[in-house]
């Protein structure tokens, strides 16, 4: 009989996590003030067993890769690029921030980490991570990998997950 094998590989770990400063738009006009997270970060990888190795994937370097796209966003203030009502501006060293045409914020460009999402929610935020360690698996030569399933936590118990199926 035909069997259809997988296995999947999750990492979450205290250290997967980034302490940073955000603000949301909502529907309509809403738009949040600005606060912080401690935000938290699990990856689960999907795939077929690697043949030499029997897993998927390293979990040594899995680790690593997730412990640094975390450590690139800690403590910074997280901003949108593509958002249609958070306006974006880098004047040198500065990053002035506006909402809805109004000035809001101005943030020193090296306390700001600039991401090409339209919102800074944590299924956004999810997203993002997940395409920034597809790229590094990619780059490593992981083969086999079917799923990327990235859960990104802002609160206890409040969390969203992304989930893409690969090729
Ligand atoms: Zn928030």
């Amino acid at each position: 009989m035909a069997r259809a094998e997988h296995y999947r590989v999750t990492v979450t770990k205290d250290y997967l996590v980034f302490a940073s400063a955000h603000f949301i738009t909502f529907a309509g006009h809403r738009c949040e003030g600005l606060h912080g997270h401690n935000y938290r970060a699990s990856v689960t990888v999907e795939g077929a067993l690697n043949q030499e190795a029997w897993f998927v994937f390293d979990f040594v370097e899995l680790k690593r890769i997730m412990k640094r796209l975390c450590d690139e966003i800690d403590h910074l203030v997280l901003l949108p690029t593509r958002s249609d009502r958070v306006g974006v501006t880098e004047n040198g060293e500065t990053v002035a921030v506006s909402v809805d045409g109004k000035p809001r914020y101005v943030f020193p460009r090296k306390d700001c980490a600039l991401l090409p999402i339209p919102n800074t929610t944590v299924e956004m935020l999810a997203q993002m991570l997940t395409e920034r360690l597809h790229a590094e698996l990619s780059a490593q030569g992981a083969k086999g990998l079917t799923a990327i399933e990235m859960e990104v936590e802002e609160n206890f118990g409040q969390s969203a997950v992304y989930r893409v199926a690969l090729r």
